[in-house]
């Protein structure tokens, strides 16, 4: 009998959700937000039962320090001791990091050098590593990174056509991300196929704020959207995905405001994709309220999204030369089904055809017709669950 806590450090939040292992039963969850400011908010939920307090966390030791004691507090553990590892989501892994790995002074020195590659996320990732082996010095931590998934692309995948010595001196590749996520939907998906996850090719669609698609080949990426960074790829809730990268010179050549590429990148990033098209939100809930009212704005958004959904939907068939399944998950990919219906119809010539009835909201399984020859797979995404795993492997 053991419990394990899977946790997401961000910048300025910390997600968490404490397991027990190995039944894998949610004991309870929560998120600490506006770390470093003030009144950052603490929420815990367990069984029934949320508690919410404000109070002012100034960095992620503190915001740990304040996680176990809401633990004892509420009665969800009585004693630190019942802790017996922790799982540590990492965004990159770079080309050292092909699976999860249990965190000693040299990994963790190896993820904070790896922060050149994810400039906002390596540095939060170590920071909650820290925090925990400061408190919790004993217990197992384990490092499951967001890129490992995809270190099994084939070199013509993962390369991009510009000179060798940018590869080979400065790291330029395509790393990908969200390969947590990718690599939970694909088994699942080879579960509900009934076949072995050897035999089955499958199109995993990570459709949330940030946005990945993955083919996936006997249960190992062989391309994925994302790229060097997560602006790659379809268009997002902020980000814009692909463009032509001599917008970004010209931009900073005509408009006043741009100053130098980082300011690019920044509009890239944050004020791009659904929010740049529809300009209401970035929130595709709000973006479909407007294509149902008839919008212009939010209409264009939802239909770019899905010509590039397709785009890259179309693609994979071709990197796989064919797929058993596409995945719909994430936020909008596992609620939205309206994006999933647009999509779908738009790819039919595939072999895949949604049926109506089966699309639905709360709609998880198998939702295409019996005819369809591709099949159309709703499936809830886990991350947390992945690391609890990972950490149970390796301790
Ligand atoms: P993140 O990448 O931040 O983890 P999520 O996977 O939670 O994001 O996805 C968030 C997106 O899912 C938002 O655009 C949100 O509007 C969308 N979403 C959530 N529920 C619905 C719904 N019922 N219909 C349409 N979109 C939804």
């Amino acid at each position: 009998m053991s419990k394990t806590i899977a946790i997401n450090a961000g910048s300025s939040s910390l997600k968490w959700q404490l397991y027990q292992m190995p039944e894998e039963t949610v004991l309870a969850k929560g998120i600490i937000e506006r770390i470093g400011l003030k009144d950052s908010i603490v929420t815990v939920k367990f069984g029934e039962e949320k508690a919410t307090q404000t109070l002012d966390i100034a960095d992620h030791v503190q915001a740990v320090t304040i996680l176990l004691e809401d633990l004892t507090k509420h009665g969800i553990i009585s004693d630190f001791s019942e802790i017996t590892g922790v799982g540590h989501r990492v965004v990159a892994g770079g080309e050292i990091f092909k699976d999860s790995v249990v965190i000693d002074d040299q990994v963790l020195a190896q993820i904070e050098e790896l922060s050149a590659l994810a400039p906002l996320h390596n540095p939060a990732n170590a920071a909650g590593i820290r925090a925990f082996k400061n408190i919790l010095p004993e217990v197992t931590s384990v490092a499951v990174f967001d890129t490992a998934f995809h270190t099994t692309m084939p070199e013509v995948a993962y390369r991009y056509p510009i000179a060798n010595k940018y590869y080979t001196d400065y790291q330029v590749r395509k790393y990908g991300a969200h390969g947590t996520s990718h690599y939970y939907v694909s088994r699942e998906a080879a579960k509900l196929l009934n076949k072995p996850l050897e035999e089955v090719k499958v199109i995993t669609a990570h459709i949330g704020n940030g946005i990945s698609i993955t083919a996936v080949d006997g249960g190992k990426s062989v391309d994925t959207s994302m790229g060097f960074t997560p602006l790659a790829g379809p268009m997002m809730g902020t980000r814009s995905g692909d463009i032509d990268p001599a917008i970004i010179p010209y931009l900073i050549e005509h408009d006043p405001e741009l100053k130098d590429a980082a300011d690019v990148i920044n509009v890239l990033n944050k004020q791009s994709g659904i929010l740049g098209i529809a300009e209401v939100s970035s929130d595709m809930r709000d973006v479909e309220d407007g294509l149902l009212a008839g919008e212009p704005k939010c209409t264009l958004a939802f239909n770019m999204l899905v010509n590039r959904l397709q785009k890259f939907i179309g693609q994979y068939f071709a990197v796989l030369n064919g797929a058993d399944a596409l995945v719909f998950t994430a936020g909008i990919g596992e609620n939205s089904t309206l994006v999933r219906e647009a999509v779908v119809k738009g790819l039919s010539w595939f072999g895949m055809e949604i049926n109506p009835e089966k699309n639905v909201r709360g709609a998880e399984g198998d939702i295409s017709t019996s005819d369809s020859r591709v099949k159309v797979l709703v499936i809830p995404t886990d991350e947390e669950l992945v690391i609890a795993r990972d950490v149970e492997r390796l301790k």
